[in-house]
């Protein structure tokens, strides 16, 4: 599959119906989900591999990630919801994705999900909640060695100190996301958002 035909399957997928704010609920656009996902499976992370998307949302890269030829997908998200918008997702592109309604920072997570190969996740900002990414990176460490993950541009000293000692940044990959006013707060109706892609791999203990 050529990148232009991922994009414009994802294109298809619905959205939030109801985003809430609290949970930093913005959908990956399209071109930029496709984007990530070629670059792992270009570096041999997606296929046949088992691939967790923590915070899947809709699913969008849950459901590129078996669009492109993973073996097991499972995309984990509190909000039951998006769930449902994301199973109907998963059934209009023909794609088979567990979808789990579960909180993240459940410490059965691990136990119950068993061991990943790729992580990948957009995980929020911490806009709204400060430090709301820390627990889908310590998460993502403790499941796969290797984690994709979509950060704000500038992000990335805070990155590498926290996950010092535990993972490398072994890539990292510009990109913008056009965000589609969401929430009230939004003052414009469309805006550019910096983001930076970065592979993370695990360092052995
Ligand atoms: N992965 C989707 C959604 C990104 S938005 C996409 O790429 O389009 C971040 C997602 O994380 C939201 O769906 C939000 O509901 C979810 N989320 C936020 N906190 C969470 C938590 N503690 N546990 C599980 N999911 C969470």
């Amino acid at each position: 599959m050529k990148l232009k035909n991922l994009e414009m399957m994802l294109q298809r997928l619905s959205g939030f119906q109801n985003p809430r704010p609290s949970l930093e609920q913005y959908r990956t656009p399209a071109p930029l989900a496709a984007r990530l996902l070629f670059h792992a499976r270009m570096k041999g992370d997606i296929e046949h591999k088992t691939v967790c998307d923590l915070g899947s949302g809709t699913g969008i890269l849950a459901i590129g990630a078996a669009l492109l030829g993973a073996e097991r997908v499972i995309g984990i998200e509190t909000d039951a919801s998006a769930v449902l918008v994301a199973q109907a997702n998963a059934e209009l592109l023909g794609t088979d994705v567990d979808f789990i309604t579960a909180d993240i920072k459940d410490t059965s997570l691990p136990d119950r999900l068993g061991p990943c190969d790729t992580v990948i996740m957009n995980p929020p900002f911490g806009a709204q909640k400060v430090h709301a990414d820390r627990p889908f990176i310590d998460l993502a460490l403790r499941l796969a060695p290797v984690t994709y993950g979509i950060f704000n541009a500038g992000s990335l000293p805070f990155v590498h100190s926290y996950t010092k000692g535990r993972a490398e940044i072994s890539e990292k990959v510009g990109g913008s996301f056009s965000l589609k006013r969401t929430f009230s707060f939004h003052t414009k109706d469309v805006q550019e958002i910096e983001v930076e892609i970065v592979r993370l791999t695990t360092v052995p203990r």
